[in-house]
């Protein structure tokens, strides 16, 4: 069993997909890692760590060649895979509502793409989820970046030459990144509100010292929705919510976005309008930039400032925290492919309700429900 790792080629992209504890890992059950040399250097990892891990250090092109699985952050281009094993196994995230065309790229090569963020939603597959370990980061890492723009303190401090009153920050979303937005700003000093679709949403953010801010005149989405996903709203839902934001986001210092709907684009929460209400020197940092966009006005990488309002979002931000990132990523590839590991076939063998939910192609097809329309 060869496990090949390159480096991310995807512009801005500084994670990796292994870590020299993934590699010691693979290695105990059996497999040989190949590292691409210098794969892990903008993740804060030496060649010299993955080789004293065991890994071998490599060319792209030799690291591929026989592999059976090859893992990455960002699913590489079929080009890069040529050598690999028949039928090989890819695990990576392939953003495949976003990426159709890679992903028919992958079934016509062959090769076996295995979608880390199609992880079923379900108790045993948490520690294998992509989406919910870089969230967590993303979360964090909105509220520093968000804070470093910000002219002001989030703390309260009384000084001997006076006051500084705490920041306002409000989040909308709150789901593995929203809490952890909460979290943060609430660490940082700030008084933190929220706001999400699903009602369950409300007591996590009281248990995490928030105010929740809620559409009260029209029903939400009740306990989690399905499989902890929202959907998209109705448009008297809408209404409310854009009405309630409007009195609420007047009086905020910091909001921080991450609504998102899988497979579509993301929902349109603030407005240009409702920018022009904020105080100069407030700032609004949208996690679902890359998506589309919580915030009207919002480019991923650049600070766009607005009725003094500044609006900002990362293309990639968990690529911001690269090595916690990288670390986090790893172990759920490895979580995930240990976990059907069949010590007599050295190999991972996948069972129906993960395996189903992950694979996209097989047999030069694209196999997945998701994609062929019939589970949404
Ligand atoms: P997500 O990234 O898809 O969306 C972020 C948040 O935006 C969600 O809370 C969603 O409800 C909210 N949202 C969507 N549209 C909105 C709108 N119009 N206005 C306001 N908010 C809106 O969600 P996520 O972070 O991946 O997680 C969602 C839920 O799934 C959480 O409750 C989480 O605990 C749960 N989860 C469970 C597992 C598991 O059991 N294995 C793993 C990960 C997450």
């Amino acid at each position: 069993m060869r496990i090949a790792v390159l480096k991310e080629r995807a512009h801005g992209e500084t994670r990796v997909a292994i870590i020299p504890e993934t590699v010691k890992k693979f290695t105990a059950l059996g497999a040989a890692v190949a590292v691409e040399t210098g794969a892990g250097l903008s993740a804060s990892v030496s060649d010299q760590a993955y080789a004293e891990a065991g890994a071998e250090l490599t060319t792209a092109a030799e690291a591929v060649a026989g592999a059976d699985i090859v893992l990455a952050v960002q699913a590489p281009d079929v080009a890069l895979l040529h050598g690999a094993k028949p039928g090989a196994w890819v695990a990576a995230a392939f953003d495949p509502f976003g990426q159709p065309g890679r992903v028919d790229a992958y079934a016509k090569g062959g090769l076996e793409a295995l979608a880390m963020e199609f992880m079923p939603r379900i108790t045993r597959a948490q520690s294998m989820d992509i989406l919910s370990s870089q969230s967590n980061l993303a979360g964090y890492k909105a509220v520093l970046a968000a804070a470093d723009q910000y002219g002001r303190a989030f703390p309260m401090m009384m000084t001997a030459a006076g006051t500084i009153t705490a920041a306002r920050a409000f989040i909308m979303g709150v789901g593995v990144a929203g809490l952890q937005a909460i979290a943060t700003a609430r660490r940082l000093g700030a008084q933190v509100s929220a706001t999400d679709v699903r009602s369950a949403t409300k007591e996590q953010i009281q248990s995490l010292g928030a105010k929740p801010i809620f559409v009260e005149n029209v029903a939400g989405i009740e306990g989690e929705g399905s499989g902890g996903y929202a959907t998209e709203m109705s448009e008297e839902y809408r209404r409310a919510q854009a009405e309630l934001v409007s009195s609420h986001i007047a009086k905020q210092d910091i909001v921080i976005t991450t609504a998102l709907i899988p497979g579509r684009a993301a929902p349109r929460l603030i407005s240009d309008a409702q920018i022009a209400t904020m105080k100069p020197g407030s700032v609004i940092f949208d996690l679902a930039v890359a998506q589309g966009g919580n915030v009207e006005g919002s480019v991923p990488d650049q600070v766009v400032v607005k009725h003094g309002v500044r609006i900002m979002g990362f293309s990639n931000t968990p690529a911001h925290l690269p090595a916690d990132a990288s670390a986090l990523f790893s172990r759920n590839l490895f979580n995930f492919l240990s976990a059907f590991w069949d010590a007599e076939a050295q190999r991972p063998v996948l069972d129906e309700e993960i395996g189903g939910a992950v694979r996209l192609t097989q047999g030069g097809k694209v196999v997945n429900e998701r994609l062929l329309g019939s589970g949404e």
